[in-house]
């Protein structure tokens, strides 16, 4: 049997931003016998996590459930929606956006990657991963594309390599701005469920999404959240999909069932899960995340190292990249941290490599895990030999003590 046995009391600091820490509720409730998949209960279970599902993307239109990773639900956005050689517009703003934009050139589409070029003195050689996505520049690419041959615009609603969120009602308002018909993709893998997100009001086409995040369950099933636009253009849409294709899929979710086996016991977590989310309510879940950044932010800034985030505006309330000084390698912290106290923290990816490490604030969390894990890095750092300007626990805690 795989046993996590390497450290035996307590439980393990699993404060990378996704896989989040999972409800002992929601384990529970995936610890059901698997039921009969095209049995009179399975259709129940289906329609009510479907439904549920709109309530979280914040639409009326349907949304699709497949047992597959992020990575899965990203490609579908794009098998259901284009055909091959056509442009797609990607804008970067970290490793996640990247890795979007080489899946689409691998399925033979034509990705046209926009950044930001700024000087940035902290992070020279990423300035775009420092900063959201920049509305005018896709507004100003948009408007020279006369013939329309650009067929989607693709961003990054909560860029996880980074903490850094990006404002979709702007892209949408730029594409319109444009007068331009692309279709709008959206990743909010990890930003669903915690940051504030709104499918139908910001008028996006399909917002890809996965379990591991917000949704507080295990990583094996992702999502995509359609528009009335994007299931037309699934009609003529040319790129090979049969897994991935939406119309059966849709067809047979009307009476809850799938045209293969579903992830029955994640379905049970995720419905429990959507009891947790929806009887908190959607308002009062993103305001505690947005304090609970707010207080790992307020610790970041009292140890004096610079947040990922250059721009307040768009911190992410889902995590807090934090760079280490020139010289520190930051993956070297991470894991004396690991090794000393049990805590796992996100790695910097890509380009930030060894440059930064991310804390996560989302999933089974509270104010006190919060501490801890602030407690867990300030001990590493000390111990790695960085030198901090005061005590990140202290302002945690004063942040947490204000209510
Ligand atoms: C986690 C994540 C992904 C990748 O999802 P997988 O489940 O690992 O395939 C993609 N984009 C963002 C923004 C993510 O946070």
């Amino acid at each position: 049997m795989f046993t996590t046995n390497s450290h035996p009391t307590g439980r393990h600091f699993l404060q990378i931003p996704g896989p989040s820490p999972v409800p002992d509720r929601v384990l529970r409730a995936m610890s059901l016998p698997t039921i009969d998949h095209r049995g009179p209960e399975f259709g129940a279970l289906g329609r009510q996590v479907l439904l549920g599902m709109r309530e979280i993307f914040q639409t009326k239109q349907p949304v699709v459930i497949y047992p597959a990773s992020g990575t899965g639900a990203w490609e579908a956005a794009l098998v259901n929606t284009l055909s091959p050689g056509d442009d797609v517009l990607m804008y970067e703003t970290g490793h996640f956006a990247s890795l979007w934009a080489q899946l689409a050139r691998r399925l033979g589409l034509k990705p046209e990657v926009l950044t930001l070029q700024v000087d940035d003195p902290v992070l020279p050689n990423a300035p775009g991963w420092r900063r959201g996505v920049q509305a005018d520049l896709i507004e100003e690419r948009l408007r020279k594309d006369d013939a329309h041959r650009i067929k989607a615009v693709c961003v990054v609603h909560n860029e996880t390599s980074t903490g850094v969120t990006s404002d979709i009602a702007a892209v949408r308002r730029a594409i319109d701005a444009a007068r331009h018909p692309a279709l709008l993709l959206v990743d909010s893998i990890s930003g669903l469920a915690s940051a504030d997100y709104r499918h139908d009001e910001w008028g996006v086409d399909v917002t890809v999404s996965g379990s591991q995040k917000g949704l507080m369950l295990p990583p094996g099933m992702s999502f995509n959240a359609l528009s009335p636009r994007a299931l037309e253009a699934s009609k003529t849409a040319r790129l090979p999909r049969s897994f991935w294709a939406w119309d059966e899929i849709v067809e047979m979710n009307k009476t809850g069932y799938w045209p293969y086996t579903p992830n029955t016991n994640l379905l049970y977590g995720l419905s429990e899960s959507l009891d947790m989310l929806l009887g908190e309510g959607l308002p009062q879940v993103f305001a505690r995340h947005q304090r609970w950044a707010a207080g790992v932010r307020a610790a970041v800034e009292a140890w004096g190292l610079p947040i990922q985030c250059a721009d307040p505006a768009v911190y992410s309330p889902i995590l807090t990249g934090v760079i280490t000084p020139e010289g520190v390698d930051a993956d070297e912290v991470r894991r004396l941290i690991h090794e000393r106290f049990d805590l796992s923290l996100g790695t910097g990816l890509g380009k930030l490599k060894g440059r930064m490490f991310r804390m996560g604030h989302l999933g089974d969390s509270n104010d006190l895990t919060l501490v801890a894990m602030v407690a867990g890095v300030e001990m590493g750092l000390k111990l790695a030999g960085v030198p901090l300007a005061d005590s990140g626990v202290r302002a945690i805690m004063a942040h947490f003590e204000r209510g």
